[in-house]
């Protein structure tokens, strides 16, 4: 996994900027800038290293902490002034402990349907892991199939009653039931939530097709 560092345009101090994503959830997680010497250091170790401007030396992400980055996929842009870098992050990228240093927003609302959704799935993995703790969702996967089946019916059928009342808390409270229950259901069955949008998006495509017809 090396990219041509002839191809790179390091600015006037040396350094390029470097977008960091998580390769799996697509997060962005943190900017840093890298020199000549921490690139080449990311490529050969497939671990990101930066050059901290303040104390002006190269400097290994997760040294100390643990939360190293383990590199996936290395992009450059267009003109070449710019990185981007896929990884598999070890812990939170930033050193306030969050995720991803981007947690400041303009945004009311802070948490899009894409990043909980990859979150919410990644805790029932982990929770049908620890298939022996007391939590529900290890609960449900040491029951198995069929009460996981009776659980949907359950949550769809509240979600009739709630919506045949008009009841619109009633309707997002087993809306979100049914969702979690789908979702635990998805992973019994090595569904994938990328599976359910590219058949979703197919269709989409192919309405418009028709329409055009
Ligand atoms: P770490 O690389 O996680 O072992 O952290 C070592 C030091 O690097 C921290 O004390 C911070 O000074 C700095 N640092 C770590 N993560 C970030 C970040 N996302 N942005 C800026 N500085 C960081
Ligand atoms: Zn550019
Ligand atoms: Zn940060
Ligand atoms: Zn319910």
């Amino acid at each position: 996994m090396t990219i041509d560092i002839s191809n790179i345009q390091f600015g006037e101090n040396g350094l390029i900027p470097a977008i960091i994503q998580d390769a799996q959830t697509q997060e962005v997680l943190m900017l840093a800038y890298m020199n000549k010497e921490s690139l080449r250091k990311t490529m050969k170790t497939k671990e990101t290293w930066f050059y901290s401007r303040s104390r002006q030396e190269l400097w290994n992400k997760g040294a100390t902490s643990g939360n190293k980055q383990i590199v996936e996929q290395l992009f450059y842009d267009c003109d070449g002034d710019t990185l981007l870098i896929q990884v598999k992050p070890l812990g939170p990228a930033c050193h306030t402990g969050s995720t991803s240093c981007f947690f400041n927003t303009s945004m009311e609302q802070r948490v899009q349907p894409t990043e909980l959704l990859n979150k919410l799935v990644s805790t029932i993995q982990e929770r049908r892991k620890q298939i022996d703790s007391d939590s529900y969702t290890a609960y449900l996967f040491r029951e198995g199939l069929d009460k996981i089946l009776k659980k949907i019916g359950e949550e769809a059928s509240e979600v009739i009653i709630g919506a045949k009342n008009r009841d619109k808390q009633e309707v997002i409270w087993e809306i979100s039931d049914l969702t979690y229950h789908t979702l635990v259901l998805m992973e019994l069955l090595e569904v994938d939530v990328y599976d359910i949008t590219e058949e979703l998006m197919k269709r989409h495509i192919e309405k418009k097709v028709n329409k055009n017809e």
